[in-house]
């Protein structure tokens, strides 16, 4: 194969690599945000659950307290019954008693929604706990992982541009605006193989006149139909 030839093959593979740690300078950042935010979410969850359960036990107390209050108030209610002389104070009496009673009622009725709020809040409790723990512990090692990645991207655009100029150097100058051009005009590879005698990129056949040029391979050879740079390998016969 011309040398040329060669060293473009080479060139190009230093290009998709260059390619490649330039879009994953903006694919990582995206990969650790998204990892962040479901940890940080996870640990929200809990947190919610946690506050949910604290302010429910603050109701549960709230509700017993007055419901004791209630009950004392309905003893002392009950004494004074014995002493009552007349018929307007045991109707006033009466209707305080049967209002109290009421209270206790609507009291322990909101306390066993509070009492089955509690279990069900546990078990989501457990639940998210038991979720989020794992997921922490493979998402944290993740982190590290696409974190230290991140941090050698520069490093390795630097040495990959090195080797680039490197191998440019070695090619000639008309061989290397060719390659710069179809490059620039196409998505993908500019130098391309020749497979079962058409053009590795676009698949058009390649003229068997043509192919007896390149065999001999002193020019370079761009096909005709899409521009790519072809190269003869010596496979193909
Ligand atoms: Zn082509």
């Amino acid at each position: 194969m011309q040398r040329d030839l060669k060293l473009l093959l080479e060139l190009q593979e230093i290009d998709e690599q260059l390619a490649e740690l330039e879009s994953s300078k903006v694919y990582l950042p995206d990969m650790i945000d998204n990892l962040e935010r479901e940890v940080s979410g996870c640990k929200q969850e809990v947190e919610d659950l946690e506050q949910g359960l604290v302010s429910l036990e603050r109701e549960k107390k709230r509700l017993e307290l007055e419901i004791d209050v209630n009950q004392e108030e309905l003893q002392r209610s009950r004494k004074r019954m014995r002493e009552i002389k007349t018929n307007k104070e045991y109707d006033a009496l009466t209707a305080q008693i049967s209002h109290v009673k009421e209270k206790i009622s609507e009291n322990e009725e909101a306390l066993i929604q509070v009492l089955e709020q509690q279990e069900v809040t546990g078990e989501q409790l457990k639940e998210v706990q038991e979720k989020c723990g794992g997921m922490e512990k493979s998402h944290l090692s993740q982190l590290v992982g696409l974190r230290k990645e991140l941090d050698s991207i520069e490093d390795k655009i630097k040495s990959r541009q090195t080797q680039r100029q490197n191998v440019a150097s070695h090619v000639s100058r008309r061989v290397m605006s060719t390659y710069e051009r179809v490059r620039r005009g196409k998505r993908g590879a500019a130098v391309v193989m020749i497979k079962k005698r058409s053009c590795g990129g676009c698949f058009k056949q390649v003229p068997p006149q043509r192919i007896q040029e390149m065999k001999k391979g002193d020019r370079i050879y761009a096909c005709d139909n899409c521009g790519r740079i072809l190269v003869w390998s010596e496979e193909e016969q």
